[in-house]
C-alpha cells in the first residue's frame, strides 16, 4: 500500500491532474465526505488528508510514503528525513511582507525602527529580517494574518500572497517579496528504498503531468 499525504484546498484540487497522469483516481470528494482516508480506483493507493503544515511531519515519520506540501511550510519544518524530489509548480504564490497602506516602510526600515511583524512563518520572518538587518519583535499567529496591521497588533505582516486581493480588500499593499513558493512532492526516505518501484511510477507520472512554466 502506498500512501500520499494531501492537505484539503488547493493542493487537493491542483493534486488530483498529477495523480490522474499516473491513472489515479480519488474516489470520494473530500469537500462531501468526512473520512480523512480516501480510496483511489488504484486499490494499492489510499489519501491520507491532513492539515497543510502536518504533511511534512506525516512523511518524515512514515505515516505517509508520499506527500504534497507548499515550499513554505516545507522551509519552515525543516527538511529533515525528506526526500523532495520535484517542484510541481502547483499552489504557486509568493511569501511577502505586507502594511497598512499608510504605513511608511521603507522609512521604518532606514530609520531602523523596531518592527512588530505578525506571521505563521516566524522562522522564515526571523531569516529574512536579519539578512536584512531589520529588527523585528514577531508575533505568532495561525490565520488571518491581514488583520493584526489593522488592530494595532503589528506594524506588518509576512504571509502568502496570490493574487492579491485579500491584501487589498483589507487596505494593504505588499512591501517585500521574500519568495516564490510552490507546491513539492516530499517522499518518506525508508519507503524510497522499500517501495521503491510503485513510488517510481508515481514520481514519473508527477513529472510529466507538471504544468510548464509557460502555461502559468
Ligand atoms: P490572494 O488573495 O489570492 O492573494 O490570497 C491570499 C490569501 O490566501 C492569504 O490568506 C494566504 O495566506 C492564502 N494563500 C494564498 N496562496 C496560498 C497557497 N498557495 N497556499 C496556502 N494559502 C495560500
Amino acid at each position: 500500500m502506498i500512501t500520499l499525504a494531501l492537505s484539503k484546498g488547493r493542493i487537493f484540487e491542483e493534486t488530483m491532474p498529477l495523480l490522474a497522469a499516473a491513472g489515479i483516481e480519488v474516489t470520494e470528494d473530500p469537500e462531501k465526505s468526512r473520512k480523512l482516508i480516501l480510496a483511489t480506483t488504484n486499490p494499492d493507493v489510499r489519501v491520507v488528508l491532513v492539515r497543510a503544515s502536518d504533511v511534512p511531519t506525516y512523511v518524515q515519520y512514515g505515516g505517509a510514503d508520499l506527500g504534497v506540501t507548499g515550499l513554505d511550510v516545507l522551509l519552515e519544518h525543516g527538511n529533515q528525513g525528506l526526500y523532495q524530489p520535484l517542484d510541481l509548480r502547483i499552489a504557486a504564490c509568493r511569501l511577502s511582507v505586507a502594511v497598512r497602506a499608510d504605513y511608511d516602510y521603507a522609512t521604518a526600515v532606514r530609520q531602523g525602527s523596531r518592527l512588530k511583524v505578525a506571521t505563521k512563518y516566524v522562522g522564515l520572518a526571523r531569516d529574512f529580517f536579519a539578512t536584512k538587518g531589520v529588527h523585528v519583535d514577531l508575533i505568532k499567529l495561525y490565520g488571518s494574518m491581514e488583520l493584526a496591521p489593522l488592530t494595532g497588533l503589528a506594524d506588518a505582516i509576512v504571509d502568502l500572497v496570490s493574487t492579491g486581493n485579500t491584501l487589498k480588500a483589507n487596505h494593504l499593499v505588499e512591501v517585500e517579496r521574500i519568495m516564490d513558493i510552490s507546491a513539492r512532492l516530499v517522499i518518506n526516505q525508508a519507503a524510497l528504498k522499500l517501495k521503491r518501484e510503485p513510488i517510481r511510477r508515481i514520481v514519473e507520472a508527477f513529472e510529466s503531468a507538471i504544468p510548464s512554466v509557460a502555461a502559468q
